[in-house]
């Protein structure tokens, strides 16, 4: 029995289209804050009659989607019926894209901690959401039951299939996190996976590499954030090992991701294709699209995150890290640019948008978009410090300060009294003050030891409470304790 088994990861992704209407009918897609069955019609209520005609929005953006991620578009794709039932899909059956699919081979590259790595996709195909159900439990007669909410019905969806190229739950992390900020680089999805807008579904295995057995291939379901998605599959991946020992619970099946009891729990045995008695559908034309269409489309297509990254290394001349972490969303790497292009220090803008701008963002839980802080902030910050009217550490509170208010730098430092010394004859009557009262710490430094010169400082900056510029501090305290008596 091997040590290390193999993991075998393949993902399907569902992203929402931002089209403005579905994508087989003129309803409205805004449907989460509508009442329940309000962006409905006869077609995507399937009642019998109805005819569905495709949203030219939806091919376009799933076009875009596919060459983003550097698909082959087929100039020929077409929609076929997926049979069953459930009560979230009123027609019976589910319009997609099975044989003829809008897009294949494609791949995505996602750095890894052991490199660069392509991970192939599939295929990309068109399809239609499916309803909402609500569950309730009744607590009259202690009955349970559900409502059905038909908005989302309809509403059109890029199904996007993986080949089976992830081998760690991380690298499966790695390559949603990349292809949610291609959509949302792209604009046709807003990439919200607490929301379900992006949706991730995980087949994993595992294999013996010394004896070439595999276990049976298990869907994981519900996975609704970047973490669950390791998680999930971490669970999943030590959990299938005890096929190898003889744990008759593996088998093929679907099992869901629940979050509050971190584990998985297996929901229904997996359908085989067929049990699907897929068909073309006939009441909607063949996609036929012309090439001059698809170059089109990728005229469209907006700078990428990887050309992205690669230009700001080159233009900026900042290390590569940085270049990634300011490119993770389009928006984030607009702040940057903008900052760059009134500020010549683009090393200073990155350091402080990577820890302190980033920090406050995650402390408030919002995006660059909705901060109060503007480049016009972040420059004006850090003139002040270039100007020595401020110190570091203080431009961190007024950066805080900046986005809790919307203030003004310059306003923030005036108001809160933190204008940084720079009077060289203020300092110098501090510097000697401290000197004076500690003559044995003085005999410490002329005996050799010149770390001792960093307690005059800390001394100084004490007293002066943090606001004498510290590079004056220095050079004094050194000046002073040096001069021969
Ligand atoms: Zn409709």
């Amino acid at each position: 029995m091997a040590s290390e088994y193999e993991i075998v990861i393949g993902l399907e992704i569902h992203a929402q289209l931002l089209t403005r209407t579905k994508m087989f009918c003129g309803c409205s897609t805004e449907y989460a804050f509508n009442e329940p069955n309000t962006n409905v019609c006869p077609v995507c209520m399937g009642m019998p009659g109805a005819l569905p005609i495709t949203n030219e929005e939806a091919i376009r953006f799933g076009v875009k989607a596919a060459l983003a991620i550097n698909c082959h578009v087929n100039l020929y794709s077409r929609f076929d019926r997926k049979n069953y039932f459930y009560p979230d899909l009123p027609k019976g059956y589910q319009i997609t894209q099975y044989k003829y699919p809008l897009a294949e081979h494609g791949y995505l590259t996602i750095e890894t901690s052991t490199g660069e790595k392509k991970i192939r996709i599939r295929r990309l195909h068109l399809e239609e959401d499916a309803g909402k159900l609500m569950h309730q439990a009744d607590k009259i007669d202690t009955a349970e039951y559900s409502l059905v909410d038909l908005n989302r019905a309809g509403v059109p969806l890029a199904e996007i299939v993986t080949e089976p190229d992830m081998s760690s739950p991380q690298e499966a992390k790695i390559f949603m996190e990349k292809l949610r900020n291609i959509l949302r680089y792209t604009e046709v999805c807003n990439g919200n996976l607490e929301e379900g807008s992006l949706r991730c579904d995980a087949n994993i295995s595992l294999r013996d590499p010394e004896t070439g057995n595999v276990t049976p291939r298990v869907e994981v379901k519900n996975i609704n954030s970047f973490k669950f998605v390791e998680r999930a599959l971490e669970y999943e991946a030590s959990r299938l090992k005890g096929y190898f020992e003889g744990d008759k619970d593996v088998i093929r099946e679907t099992r869901g991701w629940d979050s509050k009891l971190q584990k998985t729990i297996s929901q229904r045995s997996k359908e085989e294709e067929n049990d699907y008695r897929y068909f073309p559908e006939p009441d909607i034309p063949p996609v036929v699209l012309t090439s001059e269409y698809i170059e089109n489309a990728r005229k469209e297509l907006p700078e990428l995150p990887d050309a992205k990254k690669k230009r700001f290394v080159q233009t900026y001349n900042i290390p590569e890290y940085d270049a990634s972490i300011l490119v993770s969303t389009k928006e984030l790497a607009a702040f940057f640019e903008e900052c760059c292009a009134n500020y010549d220090k683009p090393k200073e803008v990155s350091n402080w948008i990577m820890t302190e701008v980033l920090k406050e963002l995650k402390d408030r839980e919002i995006e660059i978009n909705d901060a109060k802080v503007t480049p016009k902030h972040l420059i004006g910050l850090l003139t002040e410090i270039d100007r020595g009217m401020i110190s570091k550490s203080a431009a961190k509170s007024v950066l805080a300060k900046a986005f809790e208010t919307g203030m003004m730098p310059g306003e923030i430092i005036e108001k809160e009294g933190l204008k940084q010394i720079s009077n060289t004859d203020e300092i110098q009557k501090i510097v000697e003050k401290v000197i004076e009262e500690n003559p044995k710490v003085v005999a410490q430094y002329k005996g050799g030891k010149t770390k001792a010169i960093t307690f005059f400082i800390g001394q100084v900056m004490k007293a002066m409470r943090g606001k004498a510029n510290p590079k004056i501090v220095n050079q004094l305290v050194k000046e002073i304790l040096d001069k021969p008596k």
